[in-house]
């Protein structure tokens, strides 16, 4: 299938945009690959029993990921919601139904004060309430094992930049169930490297989202529910087809097919020479700041608040050129828009390249150099 999508986009005026920023959301969250495009325009066209295709896709995340079963969310924000449905309603017809109605049922999540995000909201979209613990001077696993009564429905975990507790997630798994609580785990940008699929099953999670439209470049609006089966189920009968609190959160049948086709890809592909790519679009683009009085120009790899090997510009003290903002607003507003980022842990301005295009790097660079000699 060509790409005639882009004409629509045309159509409307909209200019097209180099995205330095990773897979974000406000720029469009990834690039579907080919073969993604191609499952969805092919389920497109066709009716099929949609519990069927419920069952096998999701027999399909747990081939991927170890865990007793899977479903498609939609996004890591819907995987969120029907952790929260499900530990809270469980498979139970009318429970699902009094959603976000907690009456009666378990509806505490407890979250560890460095893990408190924008993304809790959808667990408190199910219902839940936000029960925060880790704040206090006790060792955090006896914070934790008080934190804990016969309100709690599960403990959440959350993988994200900038966001870390002391507590390992074995820790809190081992703590959890010891009461029979349920540990859900957000893993939604953790997705290349490909071992996380597996990783958060096998270190206990019962259930674990990711998203399907960041690095795993499916549809941007799918996610991938796994964990334990008798959750799984829950979350299922929690959201659409039918029509619990997840009626609204509904996932397609092209989007299951577009997010098997790029789990399959994705698996089976070779993360270490895309991993060489990004890095070899990073060191054209660092290049650019090579020699510039006031800027240290450094790729950072591995940097798990960073998203791949990413061109990182810092602005030092004898810097006088523009701010990194004004470089970053006038970037995005040039003939050729380029989103860069800005300061994550300085006065910086970074390029992650892990959703560049052949080609584009040199675009950036030779923007950027342009900017770091203009001198107002
Ligand atoms: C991106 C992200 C989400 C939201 O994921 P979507 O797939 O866009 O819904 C949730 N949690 C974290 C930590 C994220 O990085």
């Amino acid at each position: 299938m060509t790409s005639d999508n882009s004409n629509i986009f045309d159509d409307l005026g909209l200019n097209p945009v180099i995205n330095g920023r990773s897979w974000v959301t406000i720029l469009g969250g990834s690039r579907m690959v080919p073969e993604v495009s191609q499952a969805m325009y092919e389920a497109a066209d066709r009716f099929i029993d949609f519990n069927e295709l419920n069952k096998l896709a999701g027999e399909r995340i747990a081939q991927y990921t170890g865990a007793e079963s899977g479903l498609v969310v939609s996004g890591a924000s819907g995987g969120l919601l029907m952790q929260a449905a499900a530990c809270m309603a469980g498979s139970d017809p009318d429970l699902i139904m009094q959603l976000p109605d907690t009456t009666g049922m378990k509806d505490e999540i407890l979250i560890h004060n460095k893990h408190r995000f924008g993304y809790e909201v959808c667990y408190r979209t199910a219902g839940a309430n936000l029960k925060e613990w880790g704040a206090g001077d006790k060792p955090l696993t006896e914070q934790l094992r008080s934190a804990i009564d016969d309100q709690t429905a599960a403990v959440a975990y959350v993988f994200g930049p900038w966001l870390s507790c002391e507590l390992s997630l074995q820790e809190v798994v081992a703590i959890a169930h010891e009461r029979d609580v349920p540990v859900l785990v957000d893993g939604a940008a953790m997705l290349p490297p490909a071992e996380n699929l597996r990783r958060y099953i096998v270190e206990g999670a019962d259930m674990v989202t990711f998203s399907g439209g960041k690095g795993v470049r499916g549809p941007q609006s799918t996610g991938i529910l796994a964990g334990r089966a008798d959750l799984i189920e829950a979350a299922r009968l929690n959201m659409s087809p039918y029509a619990g609190v997840g009626r609204a959160s509904k996932v397609a049948k092209e989007e299951i097919a577009g997010l098997l086709a790029a789990l399959e890809r994705f698996v089976s592909m070779d993360h270490e020479e895309e991993w060489a790519t990004w890095r070899q679009w990073s060191e054209t683009i660092v290049d650019a700041g090579k020699d510039i009085i006031g800027l240290k120009s450094v790729i950072e790899d591995g940097d798990p608040n960073r998203q791949g090997p990413t061109a990182v510009f810092y602005f030092e003290e004898n810097w006088d050129g523009p701010s990194s903002s004004v470089i970053q607003q006038r970037l995005a507003a040039g003939s050729i828009s380029i989103h860069v980022g800005t300061g994550s842990y300085a006065d910086e301005l970074y390029v992650s390249p892990v959703a560049l295009e052949p080609g584009e790097a040199v675009i950036v660079a030779e923007a950027l150099r342009a900017e770091f000699s203009s001198n107002n």
